[in-house]
């Protein structure tokens, strides 16, 4: 991309924050009676540009939190932003959003060597399982989608293990943890666990 390009999306950025401020924006109302509001849910996403959990769900500025990473895996710093969320600020629901078609998981079921060193030793615990009855030569696809599945899943337990105030606030029935997998077609979000 040459810098005078760039230089055209930033401008058409800006273009767009005007609008929102306008409230003429085609994706969400920017309206003050938020500003004040407590979110009732944080959401970990892939950074996939068509995966977009306030739009997904239909919300809107303040109602919820959003953490967004490629292939949608936990770390420290993201489970203190969850704790934040849910323990200081009273959110409801934890959700891990993975999505078919994942280019992260993908890279890392392609073994691809320059990217996601970090990303891979989180997904490759759900590839072993998920070779044990898939063959990726034969279904890849399928095979990716289930690998993706499967990582949400593992996700949610390694958030369980590595913090002990987000699991004892489930086992108290304050918070639900919740893996859900976002069908790019239809639009639809199904719920894994
Ligand atoms: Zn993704």
């Amino acid at each position: 991309m040459s810098i005078h390009s760039a230089s055209l999306v930033l401008e058409e950025l800006l273009q767009g924050n005007l609008r929102f401020q306008k409230n003429q924006s085609s994706t969400i109302i920017n309206n003050k009676e938020f500003l004040n509001k407590d979110p009732k849910a944080i959401i970990l996403s892939c950074i996939d540009c068509r995966v977009i959990p306030e739009a997904i769900f239909d919300q809107g500025i303040g109602d919820i939190y959003v953490t967004r990473i490629a292939g949608n895996i936990e770390n420290k710093d993201i489970i203190n932003s969850f704790e934040f969320a849910c323990d200081y600020k009273g959110c409801k629901v934890l959700l891990v959003l993975g999505h078919e078609d994942c280019g992260a998981v993908t890279a890392v079921c392609d073994d691809h060597k320059k990217l996601f060193t970090n990303l891979k030793p989180y997904v490759s615990p759900a590839i072993s399982e998920v070779s044990n009855s898939i063959s990726f030569a034969d279904h890849r696809s399928n095979f990716i989608s289930k690998v993706s599945e499967k990582s949400i899943l593992l996700t949610l337990d390694r958030i369980r293990s590595k913090s002990a105030i987000l699991c004892d606030l489930e086992k108290s029935n304050k918070i639900k943890l919740v893996g859900a997998m976002y069908n790019l077609e239809t639009g639809k979000v199904k719920i894994l666990n």
